[in-house]
């Protein structure tokens, strides 16, 4: 059992009366653990079939995940092909709370991606989800999940929450603000946290999250919804917290309010709240100061939001075009796919292409790690594909090339296979799920892995 601060555990006794006893046991156990199946390319059941005996999967969690006791599934060729993605399985129930999103949706706090992923797979493709991470090497990680699980309708930012605030005022249709947190859930998924711990912290976080919750409640739309959660047990952070917002803001109500223990729960233990803004915006006297809601403007022209068509107007995004690039992408797509996939291609100044999601809204001024899917790289003369062509449209293609699981191994990391095929770009399957993009050039199958993707060990 891991060493735990005396002041936290006289705390949690206080808080829990008779159910503290249960509450220390749960700490001689080991950390659970899950995965969650990417529903974006393939069912659970699906899953099931193709899961080797070692992922070791257990009970069902929520609609899409499994407890496992199988080893080292973070180096598994299935994960890097973005079909699961490894999550603490009460952090899961925040995506289950969500329940089916369209629309417009914000992730303020975003990295490294769990519940990102997991409500881009219940928006199921349709609408926009702006993935924001104010600290720009998490955006990186959060980016690379984003594209391994062929995310197509995702922008990854970096911004602060005052300043998402001010650029989207009463947006979007759900937001989610996972708010930074003392962690005392994870203390035994990561004991380095635990003397980071104390009455102060809690304090600090506390008073940050009331910052950032505020922040999140102006961009939320008239009706729209927005989720608080935590993976902490602290009062200070959790029920005050939901208390103190409400008071501050009576423009919205409480739908739901979920707190896992890892006594009660087979998880290490987290906290969620569901709010929802009052569908007709109250004036600014009585709403808290949120000026943003009471802006009366035009219905959007795409996205089916939760609002009634009273939203401020946010710019759409400035699709930078390139012709030739086009012409050239189009020709590419003929060739592999045998149909262009839809969206507005967008060049970025480094000639880096990318597939804008319909109804993106203006970014400028903001930090991009993402947009959309990237497809590629032009020159000026030449397109060539990009890794997360093959893990967002891969199923499509035409010229696809089953390897072995040896021969995936070899190409994960980095190898040129040797294999007989029509020269040209091909998609590169394990088991009938795409794995990366290759050119086939007489008798060899030259690999087109990003060098960060490679992996070193498997
Ligand atoms: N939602 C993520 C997931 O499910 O993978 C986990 C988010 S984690 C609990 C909180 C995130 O908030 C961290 O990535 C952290 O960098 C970010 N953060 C830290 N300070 C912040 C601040 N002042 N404002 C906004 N985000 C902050």
């Amino acid at each position: 059992m891991c060493f735990l601060p005396e002041k936290f555990l006289q705390r949690m006794q206080k808080r829990l009366g008779d159910d503290y006893p249960a509450f220390l046991a749960s700490y001689k156990e080991p950390p659970y653990r899950a995965i969650r199946v990417n529903t974006l390319k393939l069912s659970p059941e699906e899953f099931l079939k193709l899961a080797p005996q070692d992922f070791l999967l257990g009970e069902r969690i929520g609609g899409s995940g499994f407890y496992t006791e199988g080893e080292r599934l973070g180096a598994h060729p299935y994960h890097f092909m973005g079909l699961y993605y490894m999550q603490e399985p009460s952090a899961m129930e925040v995506g289950e709370l969500a329940g089916a999103c369209r629309g417009r949706v914000l992730d303020l706090c975003a990295a490294p991606g769990g519940k990102a992923t997991h409500i881009a797979q219940k928006m199921g493709g349709e609408g926009v989800l702006i993935a924001n991470e104010v600290d720009v090497r998490r955006a990186a990680v959060l980016s690379e999940n984003v594209e391994r699980m062929g995310i197509l309708n995702c922008a990854v930012v970096s911004a602060s929450p005052e300043k998402i605030a001010e650029k989207f005022p009463a947006y979007f249709d759900l937001v989610l603000a996972d708010a930074p947190c003392s962690g005392e859930g994870m203390f035994k998924k990561e004991p380095n946290a635990i003397p980071e711990w104390s009455e102060e912290n809690v304090m600090m976080c506390a008073a940050r999250q009331k910052k950032i919750l505020d922040c999140a409640a102006e961009t939320v739309c008239a009706g729209g919804r927005l989720i608080y959660s935590t993976c902490t047990f602290s009062e200070e952070e959790d029920e005050w917290q939901v208390e103190e917002f409400l008071a501050r803001h009576p423009d919205f109500t409480l739908k739901e309010q979920r707190k896992l223990y890892p006594h009660e729960f087979k998880g290490e233990g987290h906290f969620m709240a569901l709010f929802e803004r009052t569908p007709t915006p109250l004036p600014p006297s009585i709403g808290g100061g949120n000026e943003g809601a009471a802006v009366s403007c035009p219905p959007p022209a795409s996205g089916g939001g939760a609002g009634e068509g009273v939203r401020p107007r946010v710019k759409p995004f400035a699709v930078r075009k390139n012709i030739a690039a086009e012409r050239a992408f189009s020709a590419f797509c003929a060739d592999l796919f045998g149909e262009v996939p839809r969206g507005e291609i967008h060049i970025l100044l480094d000639g880096r292409m990318c597939l804008v999601p319909r109804g993106t809204p203006d970014l400028s001024g903001m930090y991009l790690s993402r947009l959309g899917v990237e497809l590629g790289e032009w020159d000026g003369k030449n397109f060539k594909p990009a890794h997360a062509l093959a893990l967002a449209f891969g199923d499509r293609a035409k010229k696809k090339i089953a390897l072995s699981e040896e021969e995936t191994r070899r190409f994960l990391h980095g190898e040129t296979l040797s294999r007989e095929a029509e020269n040209g770009w091909c998609v590169l399957c394990l088991d009938g799920y795409p794995l990366g993009i290759g050119k086939a050039v007489n008798g060899t199958i030259k690999n087109h892995i990003p060098k960060s993707f490679r992996l070193r060990t498997l």
